[in-house]
């Protein structure tokens, strides 16, 4: 079965696809205004689906679009569970699901990884008492390289790699420098925020209300961008001798479960969606996935993001880089490609039936 249709064109699409189909099944739909309007001067709305028991036990949490373009993905999946997947779905009494929609609707509708504010959302999310300031020694020191200030060029396709080889740093070095975040420079990739999201508020305000009392939560966050084309891992913060490693790598594989790489490095990732919902419900098994979903090599991946940023924030309006730019972003992160399309949802509606299988 292919599943190539479950992807929207737009974010409107997307998400009126997304209410529909909630609706068609019986779910009960939430949506939240950020308050920012889309292309056509639409307003853009993280949008909530809960399936299930009211006072559930278990609750299997889906989320897309955390990092705005890459929620074309996320919602195809999200589509086609509740077009497709869910009808015959033989849950038990104790369990609901929660679909959190679009969790970025202005990168989601404006093509960007970012969100209105240039934001990482998966960098915000903060733990009380952190503060919304510092970055990596080395992202300082690679500031003008990876954040221009001038138009993009479309002749410059190795200049990632001949930046490494010129400042004497390994590519790998590289990319793991850039995504860790940072809190220092606004206009820059990979910033986390000066203080709380939209987004932070929102599923602050909300999220002890949908997961209630449940002493059982699995939550898998789509994402794409990250490893082996038209393939997945899924990320996961708990250390590998925890029990929650254990359990996780026993319901979704081996193969398939990778402990947190960043921290082995130095200067470990604040701000993480995960770890802040875990530390949200202290009394709860609350086990969180970040499923990465494979595109193209990760220096054409921070090549595209970088020659984005440029061009949305250096060249004048109307300038062609803004348009190839954001075709090009949307390629790495959502590739058009058939098969890539139709495999990742197959593996991504499998995935979630695992989530709902594990209790
Ligand atoms: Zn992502």
């Amino acid at each position: 079965m292919s599943y190539t249709n479950a992807f929207s064109p737009d974010y409107t699409t997307a998400r009126n696809r997304f209410r529909a189909s909630a609706l068609a099944l019986g779910c009960r739909l939430e949506a939240y205004s950020i308050e920012e309007t889309g292309p056509d001067g639409e307003d853009l709305t993280i949008d909530v689906a809960m399936l299930g028991n009211a006072n559930p036990q278990q609750v299997v949490v889906v989320s897309s679009g955390l990092h705005g373009v890459e929620g074309f993905f996320g919602s195809a999946v999200q589509c086609a569970l509740l077009e497709e997947r869910l009808v015959s779905w033989k849950r038990s009494q104790e369990m609901a699901l929660l679909l959190l929609h679009g969790l970025n609707p202005y990168g989601f509708a404006w093509c960007r990884r970012w969100n209105e504010d240039n934001i990482d959302l998966n960098r915000n999310f903060l733990l009380p008492g952190e503060e919304y300031r510092g970055s990596p020694q080395k992202y300082g020191d690679l500031n003008a390289f990876f954040n221009p200030t001038s138009p993009p060029s479309r002749f410059e396709p190795f200049v990632l790699k001949a930046i490494a080889i010129i400042l004497g740093y390994g590519i790998t070095s590289l990319t793991k420098t850039l995504p860790v975040g940072q809190y220092d420079f606004p206009q820059g990739l990979f910033f986390g925020g000066h203080s709380p999201s939209k987004t932070y508020h929102i599923l602050d305000a909300n999220l002890s209300r949908w997961i209630g009392e449940a002493t059982d939560v699995v939550h898998i966050d789509l994402h794409t961008g990250l490893g082996k084309k038209a393939t997945y891992k899924l990320f996961i913060d708990d250390p590998p001798e925890s029990k929650s490693h254990q359990w996780l790598t026993e319901k979704f594989g081996a193969d398939y479960v990778e402990a947190d790489q960043t921290r082995k490095v130095t200067y470990k990732f604040r701000g993480g969606l995960g770890t802040w919902c875990q530390a949200k419900f202290p009394q709860s098994n609350y086990r969180y996935l970040t499923a990465e979903f494979g595109t193209y090599p990760v220096i054409q991946v921070v090549e595209a993001l970088r020659a984005e940023n440029r061009a949305h924030f250096f060249a004048p309006a109307n300038h062609p880089s803004k348009e190839w730019t954001s075709q090009r972003l949307k390629e790495v992160f959502v590739p058009a490609d058939k098969s890539w399309r139709s495999r990742c949802v197959s593996q991504g509606l499998d995935l979630v039936g695992q989530a709902i299988a594990a209790f």
